[in-house]
């Protein structure tokens, strides 16, 4: 039917070498990494195969080019990626505390990230695409949400469809629009990828079974949920559940596990697998990538999914 699209935010990120508090001191660093949510997802979508395009606005500059260049090469469509003469990319620095919690510097609301806006690219991408996957990050960006409307509208009408990964983060939480527009996209998705007590916020109950009889019913097909390194569980219409045990890792870095997960189950569904098989893919791709440093370097393309999957033991249920 066309492109599985995602509007967002494009970013590179950039690391500390060693745990500990924050940034008030010089410390080592490396990077920058191609990153950002939505192109993580993206990139590992069209890693998997079928078409993937992102919409998004990076600067004219060394940390937008080494995104659009990782996207092209990995197959993504780039043809929606604007570049402001006026902005840089957004970064972000990130720093992992000794309890695995982060320290985030971040240059994303004024960056060309902060520009994306339904450009004749972005508009001429969403008149042929087949499905549009939208991520709780966009939610900040003002230009991405009026954008969502208009994309929503015309992917719906081609019978296409629209998945929604919440990914709500902190600070997302405290801005004031939040639940209402989390609400309304949980009102138009076909598919919901909870991570955690994302479920319930979706939902707005409690409990695992109330919240995926509350979402179903309110027109949801199908729920991805997240279980981390318990691996992940599908639920459909009609009381049907597919579970689908983790592979055993050693985690080195997770940024980016669930958008690897989300980009692989999405890429599969959309190519026609079975629930069993998408779970078993993206569950790989999520575990993949947090054994690799860096937010997408761990995306991986079916040839060696497969091969993780052959090798990799699974975790006890
Ligand atoms: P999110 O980043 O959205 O919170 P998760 O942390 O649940 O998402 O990760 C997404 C998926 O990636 C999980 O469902 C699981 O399949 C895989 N995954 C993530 N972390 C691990 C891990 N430590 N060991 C094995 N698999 C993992």
């Amino acid at each position: 039917l066309g492109p599985t699209v995602v509007i967002g935010e494009i970013l590179v990120e950039i690391m500390a070498k060693s745990r500990g508090d924050g940034f008030l001191e010089p410390i080592e660093l490396i990077g920058p990494y191609p990153s950002g949510a939505p192109a993580i997802f993206i990139d590992q979508c069209a890693k998997i195969g079928g078409s993937a395009a992102i919409v998004a606005s990076v600067g004219d500059d060394d940390f937008g080019r080494i995104n659009i260049e990782r996207l092209r090469s990995d197959g993504a469509d780039v043809s929606a990626i604007s570049v402001s003469p006026d902005y840089p990319t957004g970064s972000a620095f990130v720093r992992y505390r000794d309890d695995g919690s982060r320290d985030f510097v971040y240059n994303i609301g004024k960056s060309a990230a902060a520009l994306v806006s339904l450009t004749a690219e972005a508009k001429a991408l969403f008149a042929r695409a087949g499905h549009l996957h939208v991520m709780g990050t966009a939610f900040a960006i003002p230009g991405a949400w009026e954008m969502m409307d208009h994309a929503i509208g015309v992917i719906k009408q081609r019978g296409g469809s629209v998945s929604l990964d919440p990914n709500l983060r902190k600070e997302l939480l405290g801005l004031g629009q939040t639940q209402e527009r989390f609400a309304k996209l949980v009102d138009v998705a076909d598919l919901i990828l909870p991570s955690g007590d994302e479920l319930f916020m979706a939902a707005g109950v409690d409990g695992e079974s109330a919240a995926v009889t509350a979402l179903l019913a309110r027109g949801v097909t199908e729920i991805a949920l997240k279980r981390g390194e318990h691996g992940s569980t599908f639920f459909g219409p009609d009381g049907s559940r597919v579970d689908c045990r983790a592979f055993k890792v050693v985690e080195v870095d997770p940024t980016g596990a669930g958008d690897c997960f989300g980009g692989a189950y999405v890429a599969c569904r959309r190519l026609g697998m079975p629930v069993f098989k998408a779970l078993e893919y993206a569950n790989a791709a999520g575990a993949r990538n947090v054994t690799v440093q860096g937010p997408m370097e761990g995306a991986a393309s079916r040839p060696q999914l497969d091969e993780f999957i052959a090798v990799t033991p699974r975790s006890l249920p």
